[in-house]
């Protein structure tokens, strides 16, 4: 009988599930982030969402030019996603723009963002999204100043900030 539960307890012990529970370390610090997506409900999302940030990321809205939080902002660290956290830009990717909002050359590898083309106000653009909360950041133009040519045109108040230690 001794023997027996002996047997069990080693086969228990042994189980290769507990493999799931470790963790890779790939070089790039991001990809240690969950992707999975973040599905609110509408109501989830207000509760959630300041009222302007509501705004802007669930109706897709435009924060007025000169006056986001982040336009002149300069620190060292990471814009996140306001409505869910993800890792977006770095503040090296981004840089002083005209145009009145925050503005960068590139993001943070790993289809973070989404692409789609928009029609709205009789002009043709291309929409970014958040691509794991479906959150609305604002546009890309391929207008940018860098050897991307890139500009990714941010609403401040779809972003947080993660200040580098
Ligand atoms: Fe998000």
């Amino acid at each position: 009988m001794m023997m027996w539960a002996l047997a069990i307890l080693f086969l228990v012990m042994w189980s290769p599930s507990g493999c799931a529970q470790k963790k890779s370390f790939p070089s790039d610090p991001h990809a240690m982030e969950t992707k999975s997506p973040l599905n609110l409900s509408e109501e989830e999302w207000r509760r959630k969402l300041s009222p302007e940030q509501f705004h802007i990321l669930r109706e897709k809205g435009t924060e007025r030019p000169f006056t986001g939080k982040f336009y002149l902002h300069k620190e060292k660290g990471v814009y996140c996603c306001a409505g869910c956290g993800q890792e977006l830009f770095t503040h090296e990717m981004k840089f002083h723009s005209p145009c009145g909002w925050p503005s960068f050359d590139r993001e943070i590898p790993g289809d973070r963002i989404l692409k789609k083309p928009d029609y709205s106000f009789g002009m043709v653009r291309t929409e970014i999204l958040c691509a794991r909360c479906g959150g609305h950041l604002g546009h890309i133009f391929n207008d940018g100043p860098t050897e991307t040519g890139l500009r990714y045109c941010v609403n401040s108040l779809s972003l947080d900030f993660k200040k580098e230690d």
